[in-house]
């Protein structure tokens, strides 16, 4: 991987490269010694996992990832985009990439270190067909995105568990966009015991409603207006229940109503639940979360939002 050629020089501490600025930890070795170098010098660790393509959502995580472990803690953000997270139809291949831009945010925002490892790194054997272990979550992740991507959480629940091993944060960030995930994170952390804080960060959004997502890229003008009925259909949803409270029935008739009205969008699903729980519900009120997947074009974008 060419990274921001003309600027890498081999730091002080032999197992890290200085890339743009940004201490870069390439192998898993490496990441692991300096990040029990820091667990012994009593430094805290707060870490951010994302797959790069980095947006304000990501850099909001390190601010709270900041908050969490102080000035002298150490934040490191991974940069990974998991191969198995998606499933052959999706858009691995194409998945943005720009690791120059991402390498000057990290630096704005005071990231101490981006862990940036390769396939190889990360999935040993896996060429040779030798790589055989996998993490499954088996009950947070039986509706919403766990139906439409069947392959998804074991994909991300393996990766982070992973990663969670290599970094070894007293601290790990997530994004509220990703409900579904953060709930299987958080219960994956719990049930394995991993020795760490999971923190859920709010959602970041456009000036217009739209939720930050790296995917917002692959939309034309045309669908990137369309897209805003995700935020609308959940705003909808807010004033229908401040009313009082609804059948699921009938809201989920009226996103998809609401979902119809703009031709470049496709509703994949909709649903009501327990925020913590996900468990569905049939009667919406107040507290209750919706989440939502709309195809804008060819580009999948989720979104959800406390009622
Ligand atoms: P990704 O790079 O899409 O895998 O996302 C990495 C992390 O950033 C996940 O914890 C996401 O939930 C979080 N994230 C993505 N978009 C946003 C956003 N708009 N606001 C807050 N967090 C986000």
């Amino acid at each position: 991987m060419a990274l921001a050629a003309g600027f890498c020089d081999v730091s002080l501490d032999a197992t890290a490269v200085t890339v743009n600025g940004v201490k870069t930890f390439k192998t898993v070795a490496a990441m692991q010694r300096t990040a029990l170098g820091w667990r012994q010098a009593g430094l805290r660790i707060g870490f951010v996992p994302t797959m790069g393509f980095l947006h304000d959502g990501h850099m909001s995580l390190v601010r709270e990832a900041r908050r969490r472990v102080g000035a002298t803690g150490r934040v490191v953000l991974s940069i990974y985009v998991n191969p198995t997270q998606f499933a052959p139809t999706e858009d691995l291949a194409k998945y943005p990439r720009d690791l120059k831009r991402d390498y000057a945010l990290c630096r704005e925002e005071g990231v101490d270190a981006v862990f940036l490892p390769s396939d190889a790194a990360m999935y040993p054997g896996k060429a040779g067909g030798l790589y055989s272990t996998y993490v499954v979550e088996e009950r947070l992740t039986q509706g919403m995105e766990g139906v439409s991507r069947p392959t998804h959480f074991r994909g991300v629940t393996t990766v982070v568990a992973k990663l969670f091993n290599c970094v070894l944060p007293d601290v790990a960030v997530f994004g509220a966009k990703d409900w579904q995930q953060a709930a299987v994170i958080r219960r994956m952390s719990t049930d394995l015991n991993f020795p760490l804080k999971v923190i859920v960060a709010p959602t970041r959004r456009e000036p217009d409603g739209l939720a930050m997502s790296s995917r917002n890229t692959y939309l034309g003008p045309e669908e990137r207006s369309q897209a805003l009925v995700l935020s609308e259909s959940i705003a909808a949803c807010r004033r229908a229940v401040a009313k009082g409270p609804a059948p699921a029935a009938d809201l989920k008739k009226a996103v998809a109503r609401l979902v119809k009205t703009r031709p470049a969008a496709r509703l994949d699903y909709v649903e009501f639940f327990h925020p913590e729980t996900l468990e569905p519900t049939r009667e919406v009120r107040r507290g209750t979360q919706m989440a939502l997947a709309v195809f804008v074009g060819k580009t999948r974008l989720i979104d959800n939002g406390r009622l």
